[in-house]
Formats: structure tokens, sequence, C-alpha cells
């Protein structure tokens, strides 16, 4: 990829820091790809695409580091979760023979699987060695008649979210607008109710947890063509042009893409989020809203009214058990506001949230949500994470992964709440396995336990203490 590419990319307009501060993204320091590659941002904004074959052009330690990592599901084919690599070595590198055997590795994958489309992520050492991608992969397409698709996110590009960037930039290149909707099944437009078509953006399908939101998407006639990348198909990103509105769900990762739908195509687009009750509700109303249907709009007012009566209902019982907890809350971008959202309509309190990847917009909606006085965390190390869960007072962190044993070693209860956990918290249902558990996790009786002195700890009470008489004196 060329420089002045990537820095268009980092320069992204519709960015609000990039409004403000007008020299696009930092450039990452030594050490800050620790957070993830651009391939690895690329390789995870398409990886949940489940019907292509995903090839790794490099060497496999690349592959390895982040395949089948996420908790993203698929409703059919598992072809995505099927690692494939070209697997370069040294020789292939002095030999000359990685763009050979890239063609050899689209071959397999074609005569293997029959996918629908070949996606090839570039990755650091062909990318050092000057191979020529795209043309091995317009040479591919035309040999095996399948559209092989250059994602070109070598790992020292940049950071992850530059990686996301580039992923949706080859989306929109090389593959949106390349096939229409397939027309409406007989009977869709049921009872007078005129169907819209819509697409989501940035919305991976954690633990399955789209599909809690989906019925309600379908009950108010708005047709999903395609959500990229979560629980997708190649057929349904080829036709996301022809949506009539793009949800952003996830601000930072593929903001390009809505972007870019607009441009070229009109398509109005709005950032929400499907975590917690006023959330979801929000983003179902903005939909009616962008797409000014007043029969849908007072259909979505409707449905709003329903679900939340039948949530509210189903968390009273446990809100007693939640109400005035204290949070702290270590996520990045998107979730460090919309999971607030979602703690509040519990009744928790979040003492302090993480920031070291949010915008300055996702800061502004923290503000928003908690006042001026909540506690940015800048930084994320073990050691201010612990300071500050004892200066706040806070009950259990919920934070990535690899926080977990930050966690446990400080006898913190722990909510796994990034890519990686095994429960999906979107949507209305979302919130009762959210609140289920927080539950367990902060009534689980291993902290009491843990909590208390080890045995040889314990003061030694006087009679204790007595040495025993010798028996056999
Ligand atoms: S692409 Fe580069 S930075 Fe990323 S995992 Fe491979 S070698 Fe490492």
């Amino acid at each position: 990829m060329k420089a002045k590419d990537i820095a268009e990319l980092l320069d992204e307009p519709a960015c609000t820091h990039n409004k403000k501060e007008k020299s696009g993204c930092a450039k990452p320091t030594p050490g800050a790809t620790d957070g993830g590659c651009a391939f690895d941002g690329a390789q995870i904004a398409l990886l949940p695409i489940a019907d292509v074959a995903h090839i790794v052009h490099g060497p496999i330690a690349c592959a390895g580091s982040s395949w089948d990592n996420r908790g993203t599901r698929s409703s059919g084919t598992q072809l995505y979760r099927i690692g494939m690599t070209t697997d370069l070595s040294e020789q292939d590198v002095i030999m000359g023979r990685a763009e050979k055997r890239l063609f050899h590795a689209i071959r397999q994958a074609v005569e293997s699987y029959a996918p629908p489309a070949v996606f090839v992520y570039n990755t650091c050492v062909p990318a050092l060695i000057g191979d020529d991608l795209d043309a091995v992969c317009k040479a591919a397409s035309e040999h095996f008649a399948t559209p092989v698709v250059p994602v070109d996110g070598a790992g020292f590009y940049g950071t992850k979210n530059l990686g996301n960037r580039i992923a949706g930039d080859a989306m929109v290149k090389h593959v949106i607008g390349t096939r229409e909707p397939d027309p409406l099944p007989a009977g869709a437009e049921r009872a007078g109710i005129r169907v819209h078509d819509v697409n989501l953006i940035g919305e991976y399908n954690i633990a399955g947890e789209f599909w809690h939101v989906l019925p309600l998407l379908d009950e108010l006639g708005l047709r999903v063509l395609c959500t990229l990348s979560g629980d997708a198909r190649f057929r349904e990103v080829q036709t996301m042009h022809r949506a009539e509105v793009n949800m952003m769900v996830c601000s930072k990762a593929m903001l390009n893409v809505a972007r870019k739908l607009q441009e070229r195509f009109g398509t109005p687009w709005f950032e929400g989020s499907f975590y917690g009750i006023t959330d979801t509700s929000q983003a179902l109303r903005d939909f009616a809203r962008l797409i000014g249907d007043a029969d849908l709009a007072v259909r979505t007012e409707a449905l709003i009214a329903r679900e939340e009566a039948k949530i509210r209902a189903a968390l009273e019982p446990w809100r007693e058990r939640l109400a005035g907890k204290r949070v702290l809350l270590y996520t990045g971008g998107v979730k460090s506001w919309s999971v607030i959202s979602a703690l509040q309509d519990l009744s928790m309190k979040v003492v302090a949230t993480g920031t070291k990847k949010s915008t300055e917009e996702d800061k502004a909606r923290i503000r928003e949500l908690m006042g001026d006085d909540v506690k940015m965390l800048d930084e994320g190390n073990p050691r201010a994470l612990l300071r500050t869960v004892e200066e706040y007072r806070a009950d259990i962190l919920i934070a990535g992964g690899r926080n977990m044993y930050t966690a446990l070693k400080g006898r913190i209860p722990f909510l796994d709440i990034n890519q990686e956990r095994e429960f999906g918290y979107a949507g209305y249902d979302g919130m009762r396995e959210l609140v289920r558990q927080l539950c367990l996790t902060l009534e689980s009786p291993v902290w009491p336990a843990v909590r208390q002195p080890a045995p040889w700890e314990r003061p030694v009470a006087p009679a204790e203490a007595q040495p025993r008489a010798l028996t056999n004196a």
C-alpha cells in the first residue's frame, strides 16, 4: 500500500478527532502495536464473513497470533474458522517464490472448499520483499473464476485501528456494489408493512449477540442486507450499496465505510449501540427517523414500549442485588460509553472508565452520561487498575480478558466484556444475560473465601499455641 493511501486512511474526515485536530491519527510509537498490528485489525474486521476463504500471506506466526481468538459466531458455514496461510519460510524469501506460494495457496483453497471468494491478507514479510499482492490476486481471480480480494494491511503500516479501516476500504473498493440484493420473497410485505433495507457496520456478532436484535428488526420490516461483518456472507457484502440507512455499531472501526457509502450512494448513517435498554431503543428510533417512514416510526414506538415493559419487569428481581454496586469499566472505543448506559439502566454506578482506545467523541459521550467528575483512565497497566479499584472502592472490574489475572490476583470480581467473551449482551434480551453474569460474578462465594487470611497467616489462639505433650518420652 502506498504511503499516501495510508495517510488518507489515517486522516478519516468522518472522525471527530480529525475535524478538531486536523492531522489524523497519531503514528504508532515503538511497541504501540502490542494491542494488535494493522494486519490483526484487518483480519478481525473481515474474518467473521463466514463463507470466505481467508488466507494470511506471511510466516505462520502471523496467522497464529490472531486466528480464531474472537467469539464471533456464524449461523451456518464455518469456513472462516479454518486457518489458511502461505506459511512463508526463509527459503521462500531468499528464492523469491513467495508470490508463487500465494497463487498455489489460492488454488488449494478454491479447489478444496469452492468458496464464493478468497481474501488475501498481506503481512510484514511479503510487504518488505515487495510482493505484488494486487497482481497475484487479479491473476488468480481470472484463472480460478473466483473473486480474490487483496487486503493490504501489513503489520508495520500502523495500529489495529488502521487495519480495520484498510479492511473496510478493501470492501468498498473490491466488493460492495458488485451484486444487486435478492428480490423480496413473496409475502414479505405483509399487511401493508413496507420493507426497508439497512446495513450494520462494525457489528461482529460476538457470542451470537446480534441474534437477540435481529428478530426486532425483522418485526419492524427492516431487512438487514449485511452486517459487516458478524455472521455475514460474501454475497451480502456485495449488496451493501442498496441500503437505505447504515448503522455504525462501533465508532472507530470502519468509519470510512459509512462515509464512503454516503458519498457514493447517498446512504445516511448514524452511530449507535445495542448495549442497554436506552441505547437499544434509541438505535431503533434512529432507523425510523432516518428512513422517514411515518408508519415505521409508529410501529417502532409500539415495539419499544412493549419490549421495555417486558425487560424492565424481568430485571426487577435482579435490580435490588445490583443497585448501587460500584464498577470500574476498563474497555475501549464504543464500549467505554455504551456499556455505561447498560449499567446505569441497572442502577449501578460506574466510578471510572478506560479511555485509552476512545475517540474524543467517545469521551464526550462519557461526560454526557456521567458528568465531568468521572475518572477517565488513559493508562490501564495492572498497577493503575488496582490502585483505581482501591481508591474508588469498586466492587467489580469489567474489562477485556487480558485484565482477568490482574483482577483475580487483586481478589476483585471480574467480568469479561471484550470480544473473547462467551455471552452475548446486546439488545433487550442481552440485558438478562448481563444481569445474570454480573450477579454470578459479584455473589460468587469465592470472594469472601479468598479475602480471608490464609490459615497459616491467622493469629494463633493461646490454647492452640501450647506445645503438645510428648507421648513417647
Ligand atoms: S503482520 Fe507483522 S506485526 Fe503483524 S503479526 Fe505479522 S509480523 Fe507481526
